[in-house]
Order: structure tokens, then C-alpha cells, then sequence
């Protein structure tokens, strides 16, 4: 870690780690790790945060950032099936983070195509299914998508899921329709979950972009992740050959597997969203100037900014944990839900801190402290809301499920 002070943010030099991995977090990483860490860094700062409350401001995706972004080779990051990177979870936590900390949006495209989509192929799909799509979609030539949440239910999705699925010969027919699902609108591949209806279960299909019967319609007006660009997708007779049906997703506790790695994924946005935020927040303390000195300087705004960065290092410490859990093969459930439970929480309360301290100011893009404000809000609710991954932990600890 270098001289991690202060001032040292004002230069931002994306090579070196930053003063706000206060307890230097990275330096558990394996160099080759760190120097990844450190491309990461490097590209978020010079090719995306100047570019992105524009973005943000039309809610229009930066497709312009894409043959960069694949060339961090960050795509499906843990997972070590064909063409996949196969690095750990913590490298893969600590970039999360990364992008989260510059764009939450953007961090969030990430974790829906390498986390979720990936996540959906390598977990529930056959040897053939990953030699055929993991490769392009690590390489980021093919992008996907991940279709659970429908308009009528969300948090009892396992029990309430109503997509179905008939077969019919060598293919299936799908019906139904899904709600908030990111990337559908430019997504090559998008996993579609429906409920087959011979037998009951849930099953994950990948059904691809201009598959007659599949209508993807961007949900406009949104005031958290504009970036994002999530869909309402409808389903109407979507023939899809069997091929194309995961063949190892036999119910819905597959889809939960690719769920709670995932989750870590989104405790991990959180945590950088929260430390963005406390970035630019202390930043704007040191040169802002009230009653003749720095407002950095006032007792009152030192205790939120410590407040702030306990918050961040408490979130990353629980975090980094359980990702060295899960490269142990020990993460549960209950742990990927109390991080993702406690980091939102901690992150909403951080971001919340940030615009205080930049008073009116704080309300205004340009600052991006309002951006991560807004953005919070989404990451809070989705991959199961805090209430949800509370009933997980609960139902752990006590032996009760209190879910209804
Ligand atoms: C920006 C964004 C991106 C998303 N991306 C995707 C995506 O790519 N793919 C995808 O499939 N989904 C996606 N989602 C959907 C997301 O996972 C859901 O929004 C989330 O699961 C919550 O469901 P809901 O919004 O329907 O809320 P609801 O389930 O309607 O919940 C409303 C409120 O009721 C509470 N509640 C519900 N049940 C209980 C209970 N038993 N006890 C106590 N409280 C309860 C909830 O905690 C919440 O506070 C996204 C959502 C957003 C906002």
C-alpha cells in the first residue's frame, strides 16, 4: 500500500491504492490479482467516470466502453469453465467493488452479464452448453441477461414464479413475462426461468435476442441506475429448441446456486457505492469553505466522514471474509445475505452522510455524490431487499422460517 494519505485522492492516480482501503484490503491479493485490480482501477477512472453522469442524465448505455471493458478480461471472473478467468472470489469481490466505487451502474451491467448470466451457464448448463457460450460471452462478444423477477412477483419468486414451460417435441414453448430485467434491451443471450409444466419445477432457458415471440421494451423514467438499461419482457409462444434448455437446472435450488454467488457480487456494489461516495465526500470537505476555513476541518463533518469510512471498512471487512469463505467452498446462503443484508444498509446510510456534507451541492450530478445517492436505492432492493435476506439469516439462526 502506498503513503495512503488523504490528499493523495485529489491525484487519483489509478495505479496505486487508494487511501480508502483504509485497512489495505488488496494487499490480501496475489500480485497478478492486484495488477488486475489496478487495470480495473485505471479504466473505470480514465474511460468511464468522465463519461457517465451524461449517461446517467439520459439514461443511455456507454456502449463505446465495451471492447475496453472486455479486454480487463473481468467477464465471469471466478468461474473457471471454457474461456473463463478462474480467479478468486476476492479479486472478484475487490473488483466489484471497483467499478461500483466509480459507477454503480456500470458495476451492475457487469454483475448481471458476468455474474448472473455467466453465473446461469456455468452452474445449470452441460459441458456443451459452456463450450458454446461462456467463451464469446467472457470475450464480452456475446452479452447476457437474467430473466427471474416478473411484474406480479418478486421477493416469493421460488414459490410465485408463473413463466411456463411446455415441451413440446425437441423444443419448448414459453409464456409469461419478466420485469426489471438489465441488459434485456441489447442482450444477446437472455436466461429466461420458467416453470415447466409437467413436473412443477423451475428450469433456466437461454433464449436468444431476436427469438420470435420474445418482446423486450426498456422500462423508461427510473431514478436509480439509469444506466441500466432494464426491460420488461414479454413471451408469447417463444419456441426454444431443447439444446438451448440448462440441463442441469432440474429446480428451482439451481437457480438459488447461481443466486447466492451472486449476492456476494451485490454486497461487494454496495460497499463500493457506499466508498465512492465517502470518496468524493471527503474530497469536496477539504476544498469547500465556510466561515473562512475548510469545512473539513468542522468537528461535526469530521465525525461523518469517520462514520462514513467505518462503514466502508466494516462492509469490505465482512465482505473480503466470506469471499475467502466461498474460495473455501463454504459459503452458505446465510452468510452472501448477511453481507448483502448489512452493506446496503451501511451503504444507504454512507451515501446519505456524503450529500449532507455537500450541502446543496450535494443534490447536483456534477458532484456525483446525488448519482450514488439515487443508485443506492436500486442496489438496496434488488437480489433480494433487506428484508428478504434477513428472513435468510433468521431462518439460519433460529431453525424458524418466518418468510410467511
Ligand atoms: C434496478 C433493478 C434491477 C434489477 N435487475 C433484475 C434482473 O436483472 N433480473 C431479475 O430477474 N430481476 C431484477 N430485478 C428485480 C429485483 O430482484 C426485485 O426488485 C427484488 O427481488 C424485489 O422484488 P419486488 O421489487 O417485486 O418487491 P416485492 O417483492 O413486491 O417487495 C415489496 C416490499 O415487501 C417486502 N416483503 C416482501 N415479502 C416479505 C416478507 N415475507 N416479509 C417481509 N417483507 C416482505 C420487501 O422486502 C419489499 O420491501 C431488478 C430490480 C431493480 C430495481
Amino acid at each position: 500500500m502506498t503513503d495512503a494519505r488523504p490528499d493523495d485522492h485529489d491525484l487519483l492516480d489509478p495505479d496505486e491504492t487508494p487511501f480508502s482501503d483504509f485497512l489495505g484490503f488488496e494487499l490480501l491479493l496475489e500480485e497478478q490479482d492486484r495488477e488486475l485490480l489496478g487495470r480495473v482501477r485505471a479504466f473505470m477512472t480514465r474511460e468511464v467516470e468522465p463519461i457517465i453522469n451524461d449517461h446517467w442524465t439520459r439514461a443511455s448505455f456507454p456502449h463505446e466502453i465495451l471492447p475496453g471493458m472486455a479486454e480487463l478480461g473481468i467477464a465471469g471472473l471466478t468461474y473457471d469453465g471454457p474461456g473463463c478467468p478462474g480467479r478468486g472470489a476476492l479479486v472478484n469481490g475487490l473488483v466489484a467493488m471497483e467499478m461500483s466505487r466509480v459507477d454503480p451502474s456500470i458495476g451492475t451491467f457487469m454483475g448481471v452479464h458476468g455474474g448472473l448470466a455467466m453465473g446461469s451457464i456455468m452452474l445449470c448448463g452441460s459441458d456443451e452448453q459452456r463450450e458454446r457460450w461462456l467463451p464469446p460471452m467472457a470475450r464480452m462478444e456475446l452479452i447476457g441477461a437474467f430473466g427471474l423477477t416478473e411484474p406480479d412477483v418478486g421477493s416469493a419468486i421460488s414459490q410465485g414464479l408463473a413463466t411456463s414451460a411446455r415441451r413440446d417435441g425437441d423444443a419448448w414453448i414459453l409464456n409469461g413475462a419478466k420485469k426489471w430485467i438489465g441488459n434485456a434491451t441489447f442482450a444477446d443471450l437472455v436466461v429466461i426461468w420458467a416453470r415447466d409444466e409437467d413436473d412443477g419445477q423451475v428450469k433456466g432457458f437461454v433464449v436468444e435476442q431476436g427469438t420470435e415471440g420474445m418482446v423486450c421494451t426498456k422500462q423508461e423514467d427510473k431514478i436509480a441506475l439509469r444506466v441500466v438499461q432494464n426491460a420488461e419482457i414479454a413471451l408469447t409462444d417463444v419456441r426454444v429448441p431443447d439444446e438451448n434448455r440448462l440441463q442441469r437446472s432440474e429446480s428451482f435450488r439451481s437457480t438459488a446456486d447461481v443466486l447466492r454467488v451472486t449476492r456476494m457480487d451485490v454486497a461487494w456494489q454496495a460497499a463500493g457505492c457506499a466508498r465512492g461516495a465517502f470518496e468524493h465526500a471527503l474530497r469536496y470537505t477539504k476544498q469547500r469553505e465556510q466561515f473562512g476555513r475548510p469545512i473539513a476541518s468542522f468537528q461535526m463533518v469530521q465525525d461523518l466522514l469517520v462514520k462514513m469510512l467505518a462503514n466502508v471498512t466494516a462492509s469490505t471487512a465482512m465482505n473480503a471474509r466470506a469471499s475467502q469463505l466461498q474460495d473455501a467452498g463454504r459459503l452458505r446462503d446465510e452468510h452472501a445475505s448477511l453481507c448483502k443484508a448489512h452493506s446496503t444498509v451501511r451503504m444507504r446510510e454512507t451515501v446519505g452522510w456524503a450529500r449532507e456534507v455537500l450541502g446543496g451541492n450535494g443534490i447536483l450530478l456534477e458532484h456525483h455524490v446525488g448519482r450514488f445517492v439515487a443508485d443506492a436505492e436500486a442496489i438496496y432492493s434488488y437480489e433480494g431487499t433487506r428484508e428478504i435476506n434477513t428472513l435468510i439469516v433468521g431462518r439460519a439462526i433460529t431453525g424458524e422460517s418466518a418468510f410467511v
